[in-house]
């Protein structure tokens, strides 16, 4: 008899970062599209990791303790550099490089919105004091939370139309900010107990795409897996970045990147297996909560 096949969504967001839902909610909405295990990656983060781990027993969905950290490949000797988001799984939530990264960077994105609303608020009726708050304390501030509050002011129906027409980096109103070098991120990772996947590396139509070249150095450093399964790579992406992974022998992963109602993304519509899951707990400083 074969083993049973658990549902895995490895990447989604909570009101931690970007997302709509709480980690509590994320979990009962986790209960209710039949996971059995969630991913809980929100941006530059820890924080919802204790509110969800509380809720492992009651939904009886399990957690995969993660982050997403925002970084960029810098290319060509470009200052600009390309955005990179780097997955890390089960690194220890203390680790002191960690934390002071998620700090820099938090504090990079808040200078950033700044100058985006001074912008934006010569267009549309918005100030700063509308967008903070969008987004609960302390969070890793970025274009949803501006979204939310065009929303709130009438201007947009959703944040796609938001993204489309004032904060995607085709516009007047986009500015970038800092953010650490994705070949050094990978090796903070792996040093802080950490099992670094590369999201949505080919997620072309809203990043610059990162040669292959970059990703090798990643490798060098560390780097467990490539995330091939995701909405925002077409199907010859996705077998684009299969072959890449293939080339270099590393696992591919797939997930739905879910920010509750702030993007189409359903939980559950990309999964990754357990044998790959697997892998990641073996490497990383934390395990994975079950329910008892
Ligand atoms: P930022 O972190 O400020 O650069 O904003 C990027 C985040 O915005 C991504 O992590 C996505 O979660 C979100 N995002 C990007 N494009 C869209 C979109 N079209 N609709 C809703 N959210 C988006
Ligand atoms: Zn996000
Ligand atoms: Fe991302
Ligand atoms: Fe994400």
């Amino acid at each position: 008899m074969s083993e049973k096949q658990l549902r895995i969504d490895p990447h989604t967001h909570s009101t931690c970062s970007d997302g709509t839902d709480s980690p509590t909610e994320l979990m009962e909405n986790a209960a209710a599209a039949g996971l059995d295990l969630i991913g809980l990656t929100d941006h530059d983060t820890v924080e919802g990791w204790d509110e969800a781990a509380s809720c492992v027993n009651k939904t009886g969905v399990g957690l995969l303790r993660g982050t997403e950290v925002s970084c960029r490949a810098y290319v060509d000797g470009s200052p600009q550099g390309r955005t990179v988001h780097m997955l890390s799984y089960l690194h220890k939530s203390d680790d002191p490089d960690m934390t002071a990264l998620f700090n820099k960077t938090k504090s990079a994105r808040m200078g950033r919105v700044e100058k985006m609303v001074e912008r934006i608020a010569a267009d549309y009726p918005i100030t700063l004091d509308d967008v903070l708050a969008q987004a609960k304390e302390g969070v890793a501030i970025g274009r949803p939370h501006i979204a939310d509050a065009l929303i709130k002011a009438g201007c947009f129906p959703n944040r796609t139309a938001c993204f489309d027409e004032v904060l995607n980096p085709r516009t007047p109103y986009y500015v970038q900010y800092w953010a650490p070098d994705a070949v050094e991120v990978v090796r903070i990772i792996r040093h802080a107990g950490g099992v670094p996947v590369y999201a949505h590396p080919r997620a072309v139509k809203r990043q610059r795409l990162v040669p292959t070249s970059v990703i090798r150095d990643m490798v060098k450093a560390g780097l467990f897996g490539l995330e091939a399964y995701h909405r925002d790579h077409s199907a010859e992406w996705v077998v684009a970045v299969q072959t890449i992974a293939d080339h270099f022998g590393l696992p591919t992963t797939g997930s739905s990147d879910y920010h509750g109602d702030g993007k189409p993304n359903r939980l559950g519509e990309n999964m990754t297996s357990c044998s790959v899951i697997k892998r990641i707990e073996d490497e990383g400083a934390l395990p994975i909560i079950w329910p008892d």
